[in-house]
C-alpha cells in the first residue's frame, strides 16, 4: 500500500511527493523531489535555507538517503552552499562507492554533480545568530570572533529549543519499496563540523522493506549513542510489532542518564501498513502529516506524547 510519513514541517513538499506515489513512482525519488522544496521554502526555519547557522554563522547542512530494498545508503554532512543537499545525498548513493561524504569533499562533489553555489545564509537567521552571539560573548571575545576558543562559549549559545525538527519522509511505493530521506540544518549554533544524526543511517533513518523504516527528529545526541533508527527495524525483523519495537527504542533512550538529554521525535512504519508517530519527552504538541491510498487527502496529526 502506499504511504507517506512525515513530520509538521514538511507541508512544501508533502503533496509533490504524494503525487509521485500515486503516478507511480519509486518512492525515494518521490520524497528526494518533495524535500528539495521544504530546503528551498524560507518559512520553514530549521531545514535548508530556512535553517540557522553554526557559531560561526555559516549554513551547514546533513542530509540522509535510504533505499530499504537494495538497503543502500547515501548520505551528507556539514555541506555548505548547496541546496537540495537531500538530492546530493542520493547522488552519492547512486554515483559514489561511499555512503557518506562531509564538509569540503561534499561541496567538491555537488559541483561535480552540477548543484549550483548557493547563497544559503538567510538574512533573518544572520541577524538573530549574530545578536545572540553577541550577548554571550564577554567584550574580548567579541574583539577576537572568530578567532577564539568556541568550545566554552558551546554550552551556552548551542541551542536545540530552536531547532524543532529536521525534515524527515518515509515512504511506500506501489511496488511495496520503503525508503526514508532527511534533511536538516541541525541544531542552531552548533560547533561547526557538527553532525546531527540525520545523515548517520542507522540513528537518524533506517528502512528495510521487509520490515518498515524509522526517522528521528530533535535530540540527535541522543539517537546516535542508541542507534534509534536501526533498533525499531531490528526489533521488527527480530518479531516486535511496530508499537513494541518502539517502546524497545524509547526504553533505551531513557536509559541513558548523563550527556546531553532533551526530547526525541520518533516516526516510523511497518511493511504491513501500520505507522506511529511517538513524542519521547519534548514539551511542545508534535505534529506530523500522514497519507496512505485509502485516503483523499493527507492529515497532519497529532504525535503521541510519553515520558513527559
Ligand atoms: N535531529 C537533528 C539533529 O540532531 C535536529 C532536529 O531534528 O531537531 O541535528
Amino acid at each position: 500500500m502506499r504511504m507517506l510519513l512525515a513530520n509538521a514541517e514538511a507541508w512544501p513538499g508533502f503533496d509533490t511527493t504524494v503525487e509521485h506515489l500515486k503516478n507511480d513512482g519509486p518512492a525515494i525519488d518521490a520524497m528526494v523531489s518533495g524535500i528539495a522544496r521544504v530546503e528551498r521554502e524560507a518559512k520553514v526555519r530549521s531545514v535548508g535555507y530556512g535553517g540557522w547557522p553554526n557559531m560561526l554563522g555559516e549554513m551547514e547542512f546533513d542530509a540522509g538517503v535510504m533505499d530499504g530494498t537494495t538497503r543502500e545508503v547515501g548520505a551528507v554532512g556539514a555541506v555548505p552552499a548547496t541546496l537540495p543537499v537531500s538530492a546530493l545525498a542520493h547522488e552519492v548513493m547512486k554515483h559514489l562507492p561511499h555512503v557518506m561524504l562531509t564538509g569540503a569533499g561534499a561541496r567538491r562533489f555537488a559541483t561535480e554533480r552540477g548543484f549550483a553555489v548557493d547563497e544559503v545564509l538567510h538574512p533573518d537567521s544572520k541577524r538573530v545568530w549574530w545578536e545572540r552571539l553577541q550577548k554571550e560573548m564577554s567584550p574580548q571575545q567579541r574583539a577576537a570572533f572568530p578567532d577564539i576558543p568556541l568550545a566554552p562559549l558551546s554550552n551556552t549559545i548551542t541551542d536545540p529549543e530552536r531547532v524543532r525538527d529536521t525534515t524527515v519522509f518515509l515512504g511506500v511505493d506501489a511496488g511495496d519499496h520503503i525508503g526514508v530521506v532527511t534533511s536538516t540544518s541541525g541544531w542552531a549554533w552548533k560547533y561547526p563540523g557538527r553532525l546531527g544524526d540525520s545523515p548517520i543511517p542507522g540513528a537518524g533513518f533506517y528502512a528495510d522493506s521487509r520490515y518498515g523504516a524509522a526517522a528521528c527528529t530533535h535530540t540527535g545526541e541522543m539517537t546516535m549513542r542508541c542507534s534509534t533508527s536501526r533498533s525499531i527495524v531490528l526489533a521488527m525483523r527480530l518479531g516486535y510489532t511496530l508499537e513494541d519495537a518502539i517502546k524497545f527504542a524509547v526504553e533505551e533512550l531513557a536509559e541513558l542518564k548523563t550527556g546531553f538529554l532533551a526530547g526525541v521525535v520518533i516516526h516510523a512504519l511497518d511493511a504491513q501498513g501500520n505507522h506511529q508517530v511517538v513524542n519521547y519527552r519534548c514539551d511542545e504538541e508534535i505534529r506530523y502529516w500522514y497519507w496512505d491510498e485509502r485516503m483523499a487527502a493527507p492529515e497532519l496529526r497529532v504525535a503521541a506524547a510519553i515520558g513527559t
